[in-house]
């Protein structure tokens, strides 16, 4: 079967290499070398400044939370994985959605400034497929009503917005390194932060807000990246460009072999956008019936294609007092996500096109 994606997997004997490192040290987790080496690495790659790796991209959605002191409603969008609007319940908060743009597939600024009341703490905003979310608007929202702004950049790795990393918008954003993803380290995540002290909190509350021997001063979890999922994302990035290059060749052969297609919707990248990682490619056909027919036409042939995402959020059982999204809910009702990944033969990728443009035209 052709998946949607495919777990890259380093050169064994690299990772071999660095699992000998961490026998001879003894030292697995609390903060050892790799950790420390991936840290400063993604910090000089990103150019931020505040960047804490933990155990998964659902623990920096909810621990950064908790070190902004969110409280009361969180304005966030329907259109997303289940873990950006799940990681707010699960912290005691409530979701309140708003629509999002149907071109480019993130939350509409103009939806959020009709949902912020008194009980507004914050705004967590998704880069939709790795696609900057209108950033100049909402933190001209954030500012005005003094609210936080998060994203969920979880697709967002190396991605740029006016030459400057999107990570460096807002008080906060998180990344998923999820073996999904396109960088990963097994399971993993990170938080990046503005503010150094919220940094330092957010350090402490990774680790059972212990700050040293006999000293414990905040709240604090266990989701601390170890030695093992460090040393394979050290593996990742030697040729992570290398891999964004070829991806974008397979997005520009989809668009290629969709040109006199026009049954087919692409994601409008945002304007000012200047990188990409080429992680998702996904089409919006005209129906929800296009959608199960074309699946099944193509998992006929091997080739499984995923519908990234649906459902839109506000369905989920523990979000039903919500309004409903007529764009989410379009969206997510006619969206399938095409296998990308390197080595994708090329063969494959002429036999998605072919019946992708039979099934829709
Ligand atoms: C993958 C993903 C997450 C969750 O990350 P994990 O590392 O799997 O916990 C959160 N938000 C979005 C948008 C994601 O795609």
């Amino acid at each position: 079967m052709i998946n949607v994606t495919k777990t890259y997997l380093p050169e064994k004997e690299k990772y071999i290499e660095y699992i000998n490192k961490i026998f001879d040290s003894g030292w697995i987790t609390n903060r050892g070398q790799f950790v420390l080496e991936l840290e400063e690495k993604l910090g000089k790659l990103f150019d931020v400044n505040n960047l804490i790796l933990l155990s998964n991209g659902t623990y920096a959605l909810q621990v950064l939370y908790k070190a902004l002191n969110l409280t009361g409603n969180i304005i966030t969008t329907p259109f997303s994985f289940v873990a950006t609007t799940s990681s707010i319940v699960w912290e005691g908060l409530t979701p309140v959605f708003a629509d999002i743009d149907p071109n480019t597939y993130c939350i509409n600024p103009k939806e959020i400034e009709k949902r912020i009341d008194s009980k507004t703490s914050a705004i967590v905003a998704v880069h939709v497929f790795g696609n900057p979310c209108y950033v100049e608007e909402l933190e001209y929202l954030a500012n005005k009503y003094n609210i936080k702004l998060i994203f969920d950049a979880a697709h967002a790795f190396q991605v740029k917005y006016n030459d400057k990393s999107i990570l460096s918008y807002g008080d906060g954003s998180t990344l998923s390194f999820h073996a999904t993803k396109i960088f990963h380290t097994i399971e993993g995540g990170a938080i990046i932060v503005k503010d150094p002290e919220i940094a330092r909190r957010i350090r402490l509350m990774i680790n059972f807000g212990i700050e040293g021997y006999d000293k414990i001063t905040d709240i604090g979890i266990n989701c601390k990246m170890n030695e093992f999922q460090a040393a394979m994302g050290l593996c990742l990035l030697e040729n992570i460009n290398e891999r964004i290059e070829k991806r974008r060749k397979i997005h520009t052969l989809y668009l290629e072999g969709f040109r006199d297609n026009s049954n087919i919707q692409f994601q409008k990248i945002q304007d000012g956008t200047t990188s990409l990682n080429y992680s998702y490619f996904p089409i919006v056909l005209e129906s929800e019936n296009k959608v199960y027919e074309l699946r099944d036409m193509l998992n006929k042939n091997g080739i499984n294609p995923r519908r990234y995402f649906y459902p839109s959020l506000e369905q989920l059982p523990y979000c039903s007092q919500n309004l409903e999204m007529s764009i989410s809910s379009s969206i997510a009702n006619r969206i399938l996500c095409l296998p990308v990944f390197e080595d994708i033969p090329n063969e494959i990728l002429n036999k998605i096109i072919s019946i992708t443009n039979s099934v829709t035209q």
